[in-house]
């Protein structure tokens, strides 16, 4: 289910997560050269994409609301 984004955090790793607007969290993982997002590395980038879409697998699994 495509969910639009409404945040960033990043979690204790330092990997960027983004907050969608149904609740769940998802990993938006920058990790060359397997996944290539430098969008997310900058502020810049990430407000870019504020309000797109992720397929957001925790809905189609209905599963609960994640907190920080
Ligand atoms: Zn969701």
């Amino acid at each position: 289910m495509d969910r639009a984004i409404v945040g960033f955090h990043q979690d204790a790793e330092q990997h960027w997560v983004a907050e969608l607007v149904c609740g769940h969290f998802q990993h938006v993982r920058h990790t060359p050269p397997w996944i290539n997002r430098p969008w997310v590395v900058t502020p810049e980038g990430r407000a870019g994409v504020l309000g797109q879409a992720l397929a957001c697998r925790k809905c189609d699994e209905g599963a609960p609301v994640d907190r920080r």
